[in-house]
Parts: structure tokens; sequence; C-alpha cells
């Protein structure tokens, strides 16, 4: 057990980007590094509690993830962005973190905003289709402030 490398989580994916997905503490896996997606993390911590959990994996990633279980771009759009623009961003108003993948994130989003300009009907249409759409968290939500 001692001999046994520690586990890291991968981050919730951005629906848009192709290639690897770092992990919490921010590396990136290589084949030998056992990892765990947030599905995963889940039902170990889940399967194991919260100490026994911990026991095997990194520290930064467990405590990052388990913050954020069960986090996925359907399940939380908001919150798997809330969770990049946070570690993409410096204290600095207007400067992000020196990183490439904190700059790649600056420029997806740049991108994004130049296909939504260049096809404004069709977002706007897309938008419209979504939004009569009914999510979980929403009927929720709903049904919360019913009971209470
Ligand atoms: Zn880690």
């Amino acid at each position: 057990m001692a001999d046994e490398p520690l586990a890291h989580v991968l981050r919730a994916a951005l629906p848009w980007r192709d290639g690897p997905v770092l992990t919490e503490c921010g590396k990136l896996p290589d084949a030998g590094m056992p990892v765990l997606t947030v599905t995963e993390f889940a039902a170990k911590v889940k399967r194991e509690g919260k100490q026994r959990s911990a026991l095997l994996t990194c520290m930064t990633c467990w405590s990052t993830a388990a913050t954020r279980q069960g986090v996925s771009w359907g399940a939380d759009p908001v919150g798997v962005m809330a969770r990049e623009v946070g570690w993409a961003r410096t204290l600095m108003p207007g400067v992000i973190r020196d990183d490439p993948t904190a700059r790649l994130f600056r420029d997806e989003l740049l991108a994004i905003a130049e296909l939504i300009s260049r096809h404004r009907e069709e977002f706007d249409g897309l938008v419209a289709e979504i939004a009569v759409t009914p999510r979980l968290g929403d009927r929720r939500r709903q049904g919360k402030r019913r009971a209470g």
C-alpha cells in the first residue's frame, strides 16, 4: 500500500476542448499516473468514506474534487466554467495565470464569442430551444420552492 502511487482526479472536461484533460492539481496525466474521473472519484468516496479515500489520493486533487463532487458539463456547465475561470485568473483584474492552459482558455473564450457573432441567428435559436428544455437542477429548485 505504501508503494502505491497516489491517484489524481481529472477535471471536468470542457466539451469543445480536444486533447488531454488536466488533473485538479494541474498535472498532465502520463501513462503511469493513476487517474480517476470525477464520477469514479465520487464512487470511491462513497465506497471508502472520506478518510480512507484520501489515503491514496493526491491531497490537492482530493480536496478540490471533494468540494465539486459529480460536477460535469452536462450536470453543471456554470460550475465547470467557474472552476476554469477561477483557475485561469490571477488576483489582478485582466491578468491571467502565466500558463499555456490559461492562455488556451482565454483564446477559446474569444473564439466562442467570434463564432457566436458569425452565427448569431443560429445561436439565439439554440438558446431559445435550450431555455424551454426542462433541466434537472431547475426542477429540483422549483420543487423546493413549492415545498418550502
Ligand atoms: Zn493531483
